[in-house]
């Protein structure tokens, strides 16, 4: 068993994480945050930096990164703040969709605008009355000539109102097919005519934000449907092991940040005359942050080797996600807890990771349906 890194792996971490230390300063994520502002500055390091490249196929201008370096990466940018993490995030695993499920046409228009930065892709599943149970939703498209004509309501998309957004709303091509059977994606850009955008008031990941869109007969050509019609759901699939151990990368990095800033707290803060963190009380709390985040990270890390080294990993990478996820909503508390009422207070940083934390165990998959698909792949029938 070999638990190292390779040497541009590591070379890889230092330099991001170098670059995000001078870039994504906690002033800059607290502005973010304020100000409810997408991170566009950061974005246009990422892709000077080749961040944005990385995880691409090299036959389409990437770098060919496998699963193990995203991990890297997300962990890093995970570290400054989860919100601008998912301003990467997003738009990596759609333009990896488009490599995997796309044209060759579709592949040669779209990948050299996302790695350029030219276009940035948020995706759109959840509505109103459709969250874990995806296969509910309503928002349809019908063709028309060479057209599809898209019309419905979908919610908490995050990100998508950022200049130059290419949404990938899923919607049903056919309202007969059983559940999940009948969805197509489609790549609508964020300024179509009928298609309206509105921000979210949420408790966290207040920078790039999550939206709730209409669309009133939203007309895109033809050439915007990927994956086939009716072969949405065969895209969902196809990205979601990379996508969920990337997220659980993002969480992992999250935990350090957070259990950093209680440990130097605890090291600093005096009272009855000595650190707080020499309180055995608060020491094993310290204690126990350290060995989740450890664990988060070895379920992450194992799950990436996994498939970096082609193994199907969907158990692996799902205890990951649902481990990692509840590691952050833990560690959280305990990091408020041990910074007493500086912890509370908006000054520190802390309440900002444990508003943005809390959203962890909901998105991309609620912590039950992370249960439920472990459970069954397990041999139990949960319904
Ligand atoms: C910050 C944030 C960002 C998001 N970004 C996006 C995005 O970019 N694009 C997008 O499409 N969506 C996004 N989502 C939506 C997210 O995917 C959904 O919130 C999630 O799938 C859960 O759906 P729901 O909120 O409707 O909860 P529901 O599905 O209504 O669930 C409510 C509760 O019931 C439980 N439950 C539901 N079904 C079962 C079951 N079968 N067994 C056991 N328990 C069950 C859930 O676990 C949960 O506790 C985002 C959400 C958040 C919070």
């Amino acid at each position: 068993m070999d638990f190292s890194f390779t040497e541009e792996q590591n070379l890889l971490r230092e330099s991001v994480r170098r670059r995000m230390d001078a870039l994504a300063t906690p002033d800059y994520c607290r502005r973010m945050d304020e100000e409810q502002s997408y991170p566009y500055e950061l974005y246009d390091a990422w892709v000077e930096m080749g961040l944005l490249q990385m995880p691409f196929p090299e036959e389409y201008g990437g770098l060919g990164g496998n699963a193990i370096d995203i991990t890297i990466v997300a962990e890093e940018l995970g570290r400054k703040s989860f919100d601008l993490f998912t301003a990467y995030s997003n738009c990596v695993f759609c333009g990896l969709n488009v490599a995997r499920k796309g044209s060759e046409a579709q592949r040669a228009w779209w990948i050299p605008r996302i790695l350029s930065g030219e276009v940035k892709m948020s995706v759109s599943m959840s509505e109103p009355d459709a969250g874990s149970d995806v296969g509910a939703m309503r928002t349809s498209a019908r063709r028309d000539g060479d057209h599809w004509v898209i019309s419905g309501q979908k919610l908490w998309a995050t990100g998508a109102g950022a200049k130059n957004n290419v949404i990938n709303v899923y919607a049903k091509t056919d309202l007969q097919a059983n559940y999940r059977k009948g969805i197509s994606l489609f790549l609508v850009d964020n300024d179509t005519p009928g298609l309206k955008l509105r921000k979210l008031d949420m408790l966290g990941r207040r920078g790039v934000g999550t939206y709730e869109i209409f669309f009133d007969d939203v007309r895109v050509p033809a050439d915007r449907l990927v994956g086939g019609e009716n072969g949405g759901w065969d895209c969902v699939l196809s990205g979601l092991q990379v996508e969920r151990m990337t997220i659980a990368a993002g969480y992992c990095g999250n935990l350090e940040a957070i259990l950093d800033l209680a440990l130097a707290y605890a090291k600093e803060r005096r009272q009855f005359g000595r650190p707080i963190g020499t309180f055995q009380a608060i020491a094993h709390m310290l204690a126990d942050m350290q060995t989740e985040v450890e664990a988060a990270k070895l379920l992450t890390w194992r799950a990436a080797w996994m498939l970096a080294s082609g193994k199907d990993a969907l158990r692996e990478i799902t205890m990951a996600k649902l481990f990692a996820s509840e590691a952050q909503v833990k560690l959280v508390n305990q990091g408020m807890q041990i910074m007493g009422a500086y912890g509370y207070s908006m000054e520190y940083d802390m309440q900002r990771y444990f508003r943005d934390a809390r959203a962890s165990t909901i998105g991309a998959g609620t912590s039950q349906m992370q249960r439920n698909l472990i459970a069954n792949l397990m041999g139990l029938k949960v319904q």
